[in-house]
This record gives structure tokens, sequence and C-alpha cells, in this order.
């Protein structure tokens, strides 16, 4: 059995003003944005970090690198999705456990049943 573990952090900054929070693809209107080269949903990335460290390839930044405009504003689902299908098999797919950011500011409780992962 081969395990991964996905871990993400951006941080809020002036730039992500008008942005909205987006975690497990659940938008969080009226919250403040994350900055990042895509729409910085940190449980995403760090799905796709554990499926693609399991799988031995990497993590996300290998693959879809903020270097590449391509990548600019993506929808981290589909991230996660192109990550995944990279992998060798659906068994490589974790629990779902991954956190949330501790903002103080960012109340998920009752968003986090919509969560896509
Ligand atoms: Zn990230």
């Amino acid at each position: 059995m081969r395990v991964g573990i996905g871990f993400d952090v951006h941080q809020f900054s002036p730039e992500s003003a008008g942005r909205a929070l987006v975690l497990g693809g659940v938008v969080f209107d009226g919250e403040p944005g994350l900055a990042g080269h895509s729409d910085a949903d940190v449980v995403a990335h760090a799905v796709a970090d554990a499926l693609l460290g399991a799988s031995g390839q990497g993590d996300l930044g290998d693959h879809f690198p903020d270097t590449d405009p391509a990548w600019l504003d993506a929808d981290s689902l589909e991230l996660l999705c192109g990550g995944a299908s990279r992998t060798s098999t659906v068994s490589s797919w974790p629990s779902p456990r991954a956190s949330p950011p501790g903002a103080p500011r960012c109340r998920t409780g009752s968003r986090r049943s919509s969560a896509a992962v």
C-alpha cells in the first residue's frame, strides 16, 4: 500500500480582495479569498498532492506549474481531476480528510457537507 500526504497553504493578501474563497470546490461568498495562480483551493490542492505523492508522481506544481499562464485562475477541482487521472488506479484515492485553513475569519461549518472533496 502506498500512502500520500497532502498539505497546502495560501495566504490572504490584498491581491485577493474581491476574490471568492474556494474550499473543496465550494465558493464562500463574502469571505476573503486566498492568493494564488489558480483559484487557490487549498483543499483540492492538498488532496491532489496526496494522490500524486501516493503514486510517486511528484506534486501539483510539477504537473500544473504556477509559471504557466494556462493555469491562471484555474478551477482547482479540474487540476485535482487532472492529477487523479495521472495516478495508476482509483484505489489511489485517499480518504477525504483534508482540512481547511485555520483562518479565524473563515467559517466553513454550515457549508462543510457541500464540499466536493
Ligand atoms: Zn495550493
